[in-house]
């Protein structure tokens, strides 16, 4: 195993290389939401727009014939748009909706996969004022219509193929919805009763937009949440949250302009719109988009290739490459790599620590929801990493722990090493600002101005957060709380290990006790003996209490689409009760948060 000191170097040579965020607590005090606003420009009108920060702004101005967007279709072959190139087709886009009578506040939906067409119906869409609602592509018909009915989804942008065929049958059950705009993947254009073909309509609407004036708190995003815990909650957000993606992305990400950025989420989630569509367009960087799944040797080629200075990806796809080997990283030069950063799930620190043997740098975790819209808690480029830690709050963002009262109120824990929820002091920008439908559930996340964010915390004397769990997911041993993650994270340890899922078994005397569903790296295989030895080493490592009393060998976690471990799933699993929502449940490998 590398030393943690490997991360504290690394720290002090990326300094040397000139980052955003230097001074952490001198930037902390002079920051402000305010300053951030101002340097972003605001539309000519008056009014806020994230198209226009993300696209005109640069298309008008010295960025133009930057490439802004390289995508990478299926064969792997680039496709670059420049600036200039972006804002006329989401011009385009937007003189589409407005010939369709779609305006203000209708919400757009896209379901396909990373095509540029998705891309320029998220920003054209924006420009119009109009809600981009993204869907995950591998959704099943029914989540699909869920999601549109709840959205009260008034046009459809998706694909002739498959994607069309979850949504023909349904759409007399979702009267809202009045156009589906069809995209043909070879270019050519589709015929289908009572649908648009996307390229004619583009090809003949007009490359010349001026954006209405939008309002900072007019509704601009609507994110599903991943359903790791439920059923998922539609999130609004709102044209402010561009301040929010600008600053994070800039102190979080580390991103600078002409920076090569490559986000591997899948716009379907918040972390590819957030950041694999809006913050990398606002700071005038080149974002990268491959049209495909995982594959650990096309990942490393495009990081090869094309010159990737900023990663951002998540611990699924790093447990994923973990699992074929340091050997193969090595053989690609990926020597202009800058920052790698890791959101999502917790980020074991055996994760963190690969980063630097397979590519001399440590994955940097950070911390955030489809609710903060935002990068909240983060591993910044300059700080020094303590792997396992989340990081600490960005400039703009008051994070504490909290404990709930039985009055309904919360106290502030103030010392370090206490447990208890994290909570976010309300205010920031990119903030969510309803659950659509549910109020009640929305009002409740929320006591004085904090927000409460449902995982639980600590802070450390460094004012380092650690995660410890879901709300949900905590174990109660024996009078001891214990986190899922560092079970996990000591099971991980073991070289014969390449995924753990920890539950809380009921017990008569320590009322649950601590259960682990262990996936193998091929190179294994399960037996007694190799049993016996992962009960020895995680006792030997977390002491009798918290170490798993039961070990079972599967041979893959379920996950949620995003590629989260549905722990409820398995305790459900466990104990032969319903299984709730599983709508999320993935059906195929799928590593994109
Ligand atoms: P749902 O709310 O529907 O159950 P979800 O919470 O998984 O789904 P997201 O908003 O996509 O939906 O995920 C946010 C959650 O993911 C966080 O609340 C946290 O539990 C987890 N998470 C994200 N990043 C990290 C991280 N760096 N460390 C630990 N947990 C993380
Ligand atoms: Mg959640």
């Amino acid at each position: 195993m590398i030393s943690k000191k490997a991360c504290a170097g690394w720290a002090a040579a990326i300094l040397s290389k000139g980052v955003n965020l230097v001074d952490y607590n001198a930037t902390r005090i002079s920051f402000s939401w305010d300053a951030a606003r101002r340097e972003l420009d605001g539309l000519p009108g008056g009014g806020l727009n994230i198209a226009h920060e993300a696209i005109d702004r640069h298309a008008n101005g010295s960025r133009r014939n930057q490439v802004a967007l390289r995508w990478l279709d299926k064969a792997g072959q680039a496709h670059d748009f420049t600036y200039l190139g972006l804002q006329e087709l989401t011009n385009r886009f937007a003189n589409v909706l407005q010939g369709l009578g779609v305006g203000k506040g209708d919400r757009v939906f896209v379901l396909a996969s990373r095509i540029p067409e998705l891309y320029i119906t998220a920003l054209g869409t924006l420009k119009n004022g109009s809600v981009f609602c993204p869907l995950f592509s591998a959704f099943g018909p029914e989540p699909i219509r869920a999601r549109m009915a709840i959205g009260e989804a008034k046009v459809l942008v998706t694909t002739d193929t498959l994607y069309y065929r979850k949504i023909e049958q349904q759409r007399d059950r979702l009267p809202q919805l009045e156009h589906i705009l069809l995209v043909n993947e070879e270019g050519e254009t589709t015929i289908v009763a009572n649908t648009h073909d996307f390229k004619s309509l583009l090809d003949a609407a007009d490359d010349h937009f001026t954006i209405s004036p939008t309002d900072p708190e007019d509704i601009a995003l609507l994110h599903f949440t991943s359903g790791t815990t439920g059923k998922p909650k539609g999130a609004v957000h709102v044209h402010a949250a561009v301040i929010a993606h600008q600053s994070t992305a800039k102190f979080a990400l580390d991103l600078q302009p002409d920076d090569i950025f490559w986000c591997t989420a899948d716009p379907g989630w918040v972390t590819g719109t957030s950041y694999g569509i809006i913050a990398p367009l606002t700071i005038g960087a080149t974002l990268i988009v491959d049209r495909e799944e995982f594959e650990v040797e096309r990942w490393y080629r495009i990081l090869q290739d094309h010159k990737v200075n900023v990663w951002y990806t998540a611990p699924t796809a790093i447990r994923m490459m973990m699992k074929f080997g340091i050997e193969l990283p090595r053989k690609y030069d990926v020597s202009q790599l800058r920052f790698m950063a890791s959101v999502g799930e917790p980020l074991n620190p055996e994760a963190v620590l690969w980063g630097v043997k397979a590519f001399d740098q440590p994955f940097h975790d950070n911390w955030w929801q489809t609710e903060t819209g935002g990068i909240m808690i983060a591993n910044y480029a300059a700080m020094d990493i303590k792997p396992g830690s989340m990081g600490k709050p960005l400039p703009g963002i008051e994070a504490t722990i909290v404990r709930h009262t039985e009055a309904g109120q919360v106290v502030i824990l103030d010392e370090p090493g206490q447990e208890g929820e994290l909570a976010l002091r309300v205010g920031w920008p990119s903030m969510f600002r309803a659950y659509l439908g549910e109020d009640e559930r929305y009002q409740k996340c929320f006591v004085d101005d904090w927000y409460l964010s449902g995982d639980l915390a600590r802070r450390d004397e460094d004012g380092y957060f650690w995660f410890i769990g879901r709300a949900d997911d905590v174990i109660k041993s024996a009078g001891h709380l214990i986190g899922p993650f560092e079970v996990e994270s000591v099971l991980m340890e073991h070289p014969a290990v390449v995924e753990a899922g920890v539950i809380g078994k009921p017990d008569p005397v320590f009322m649950e006790v601590v259960k682990a569903f262990v996936v193998l790296k091929p190179t294994h295989v399960a037996n007694e003996a190799l049993r016996r030895e992962l009960l020895a080493h995680a006792r030997k490592r977390l002491g009798a209490t918290v170490a798993p009393k039961e070990i079972e060998f599967r041979n893959d976690l379920p996950k949620t689409r995003s590629g989260k471990i549905m722990r409820r799933l398995l305790k459900a699993q466990e104990l032969g009760l319903p299984e709730g929502d599983t709508s999320m449940l993935e059906d195929r490998r799928m590593p994109h948060e």
